[in-house]
């Protein structure tokens, strides 16, 4: 009994561990295979940067370090607007702003105008034939549009913290992918030209509002298998308790949930490259190959081959070939490139933009997500201005040394 009550007191101690998003580990992931899928014209160009652009696509998060206006640009909150939250909120940034007010836009997030921010800086890049901005803003968009294919970047309970799941975004996001990525099949589609760039950006969105139901239920379910003692590792650090799910626990989620991890890990490719594209083509189809001050030799052409091949079989993981897992090599024009600037809030569309379209059904994998979502945080003690409290947790990045043995530059 007395160990009981001393191990609940230990848990009302416990400093949780959040995550700011898809961990570094995925998010340079994303970038390298974003590479693969894209059209030949364009693929030379970005194979030749890619250590750049892997490396630069963790750095928004990086920044949230520094910059109070960074951590809403890689979220929404829509759980906030209301039972119906895709039929309410308008698309375009004027019309939302119109209804909702750009303070509370920016309090519960702004990642799909973020997103469509970015995508027009890139294209204004193309047009001006500007190496460094093409990499450095590719990268960025393809952060934010990574950021947008995690469930539990569309949610006030972002961390599971109002339903005793605390824990839960690093799990999913970090723990599993770093543990489980051998297993994945991340052959992407080829990218393709969007017509309606902020349509899709909304659809991914819904999409993973849709899997929020099965992200927190299966975790309940395989909670049963657990004890609180096998569930979580603690570690001491400088006088306070960190508390993280264990290992043996990731893997049972991972049988639950790897395929849904996958799932949004290999489509987030497909739409960055296809943004990138979108934006390539708007800006005027540049020549890329002349942007390249020393043409593609015979042994860059073909490690670009072999790499394709390896990733086409799924075996880049396997053959060490992620650049996430490999020391980041120094590159000789690094200051230059990593000089990412704080971006400017969402630009106000000028067009006119359509009325909100009603919302799409919710992914057959799970229609009930959204009603699941509410339903808890009903039940759960603190009251909405308590969740509101929670909220700002989110603008504290966590720190790089929680403890999770994470492959080195990873920092949650
Ligand atoms: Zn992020």
């Amino acid at each position: 009994m007395k160990k009981h009550f001393l191990f609940l007191l230990c848990l009302a101690l416990l400093v949780p561990i959040t995550s700011p998003g898809w961990g570094i580990f995925a998010h340079r992931t994303i970038a390298q295979i974003s590479v693969y899928t894209l059209p030949a014209a364009m693929q030379g160009f970005y194979f030749r940067h890619m250590q750049d652009l892997v490396r630069l696509s963790s750095v928004p998060d990086e920044r949230r370090d520094v910059s109070p206006k960074e951590a809403s640009k890689h979220y929404i909150d829509m759980d906030h607007f209301g039972d119906n939250p895709f039929g309410a909120m308008p698309k375009a940034w004027d019309k939302a702003e119109a209804k909702y007010t750009a303070d509370t836009l920016r309090k519960y997030g702004t990642v799909p105008w973020t997103i469509m921010e970015v995508k027009d800086n890139l294209t204004e890049a193309f047009k001006q034939r500007d190496t460094l901005a093409i990499i450095r803003l590719s990268a960025e968009l393809c952060h934010y549009v990574a950021d947008a294919y995690v469930p539990l970047h569309t949610t006030e309970n972002y961390d599971g913290q109002l339903t005793n799941q605390t824990g839960l975004h690093a799990l999913w996001e970090g723990k599993l992918p770093e543990r489980h990525i051998a297993e994945y099949k991340l052959d992407a589609e080829p990218a393709k030209y969007v017509k309606d760039p902020l349509a899709d950006i909304w659809k991914v969105l819904q999409e993973s509002y849709g899997f929020l139901g099965e992200t927190y239920d299966r975790e309940e379910k395989v909670t049963r298998q657990f004890t609180p003692e096998t569930k979580y590792n603690f570690s001491h650090k400088y006088g306070k308790t960190r508390r993280f799910y264990s290992d043996a626990f990731a893997d049972a989620y991972h049988k639950e949930v790897g395929g849904m991890v996958a799932f949004r890990m290999k489509q987030a490719p497909t739409f960055i490259s296809s943004l990138w594209m979108t934006a390539w083509k708007d800006g005027g189809s540049p020549n890329l190959n002349e942007l390249m001050t020393k043409k593609p030799g015979k042994i860059e052409k073909d490690s670009l081959d072999n790499q394709l091949k390896i990733w086409k079989k799924n075996g880049l993981a396997e053959q060490q070939l992620l650049l996430a897992m490999q020391k980041q090599a120094a590159t000789v024009q690094a200051d230059q490139i990593n000089a990412a600037t704080d971006m400017a809030p969402p630009v106000l569309e000028t067009t006119s933009p359509a009325e909100p379209a009603p919302a799409p059904a919710a992914p057959a994998s799970n229609p009930k997500a959204p009603e699941k979502v509410k339903a808890k945080v009903k039940t759960e003690a603190g009251s909405t201005k308590a969740k509101e409290k929670e909220a700002p947790k989110k603008k504290q990045p966590a720190k790089k040394d929680d403890g999770w043995g994470a492959p080195a530059g990873s920092g949650w």
